[in-house]
């Protein structure tokens, strides 16, 4: 065989590591359940590829999910949990049109941003802080914003998955209901829904594949959408119809359930949070040891889910990536709008491979410092 450029690097690492953004890395066991029941599901008589949204499998599995997330999340009872499809960004549109139309918008990042984009097509957005002019370093204080008298809503995005910035604790906003976008860190740790009318998140971070987005509202916030509105876009349809108002994504829906028994058995979301705050903790400690990383997010503001950062000579961050990824370390390159490197590290990232991306940085610079 002749002797390509690929061969002629160090043997690739015995096991590799996905860091890519999203779609995202899925335990590896989940993916061998997936294998295993592939096949039949359940006594069904069929795969779940093939399974029948009415079939009494799929209920029980509906039943299951939700009462699996419930418990996860200590969901209100009074709540309702809906399974849609359009991913997080069809919510973008949902939440204004259901919830009275005028919402205020908190915009630290690129998500936040595109979401009060979208408020402003379908009603009325007002971002009421906005940290684009600092390039998203920071979540602001308390006392840097005001709801406007008006607001039906106020949104904000816990966690900006290029920007690699979060909220640490939810915005104060009053009796004025609170919107989260929980995308890129639902499951990552405890959050008090209680304290939100409205949380949505697509599943292919957290939750599993793309193809399935988890809302989560407070019926009595709901407002008439305005005349025009399609239906699937009521959320009141999809209440009624129990989450089917059409042929629901049933793989995807599967998998979301799959992942939800998967983080129960690692003990649940406070265990989930003290392992991605100790690999967070591990590729900040990097960062922050020279500057030959750069991340700009302020401390207080450092996302546990995603990392970015550059190098100081830029020159030589397609060397870096191109050795990471020989070392097994994949999908590292930043979001194509900011360039860079990201760390995407959720919840099945293991502590092991944060470490082995940890100690690559370190040699990295040791080599090319
Ligand atoms: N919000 C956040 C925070 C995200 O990270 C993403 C996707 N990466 C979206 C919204 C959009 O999600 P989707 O592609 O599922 O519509």
């Amino acid at each position: 065989m002749a002797m390509t450029a690929e061969s002629a690097r160090p043997a690739a690492a015995a096991r590799t590591y996905h860091f890519g953004a999203g779609p995202a890395m899925l335990p590896p066991e989940v993916i061998a359940e997936i294998r295993a029941e592939l096949p039949q599901f359940r006594g069904s008589g069929v795969s779940i590829l093939e399974l029948g949204h009415r079939s009494p499998e799929f209920r029980a599995l509906m039943r299951e999910t939700e009462s699996d997330l419930r418990e996860l999340m200590t969901i209100p009872s009074d709540y309702a949990v809906l399974f849609l499809q359009g991913g997080a960004t069809l919510q973008f549109a949902m939440a204004p049109l259901n919830l009275g139309g005028r919402g205020a918008y908190l915009v630290t990042g690129q998500w936040s941003a595109k979401a009060w984009h979208e408020a402003e097509r379908v009603a009325e957005g007002q971002a009421v802080w906005n940290g684009s002019a600092d390039g998203y370093t920071r979540v602001p204080t308390q006392h840097e914003w005001q709801v406007p008298g008006g607001a039906r809503y106020l949104h904000y995005t816990v966690n900006e998955t290029i920007a690699g910035v979060e909220f640490h604790s939810a915005p104060a906003c009053g009796a004025v209901p609170l919107v989260a976008d929980m995308t890129s860190m639902i499951l990552s740790r405890p959050v008090t829904v209680s304290g939100h009318a409205l949380v949505y998140a697509s599943a292919q971070k957290n939750l599993g594949i793309a193809g399935i987005t988890v809302v989560i509202l407070n019926p009595a916030a709901l407002h008439t959408p305005p005349r025009g509105t399609p239906a699937l876009l009521d959320y009141r349809v999809s209440l009624e119809a129990e989450s089917l108002p059409h042929t629901p994504p049933v793989f995807a829906w599967y998998v979301l359930g799959r992942m939800l028994k998967w983080t129960r058995a690692q003990g649940g979301v406070a265990a989930m949070a003290a392992h991605n705050q100790r690999k967070a903790e591990l590729l900040y400690a990097v960062l922050d040891a020279s500057d030959f990383y750069i991340n700009r997010v302020d401390k207080a503001s450092r996302s546990w889910m995603n990392v970015p950062f550059r190098l100081r000579d830029p020159q030589l961050e397609a060397a870096f990536l191109q050795d990471a990824a020989a070392a097994g370390l994949k999908n590292l390159a930043g979001h194509r709008s900011s360039g860079g490197m990201r760390a995407s590290i959720y919840n099945a990232m293991p502590e092991s491979g944060v470490a082995t991306l940890a100690e690559f940085m370190r040699d990295f610079e040791r080599r090319h410092g």
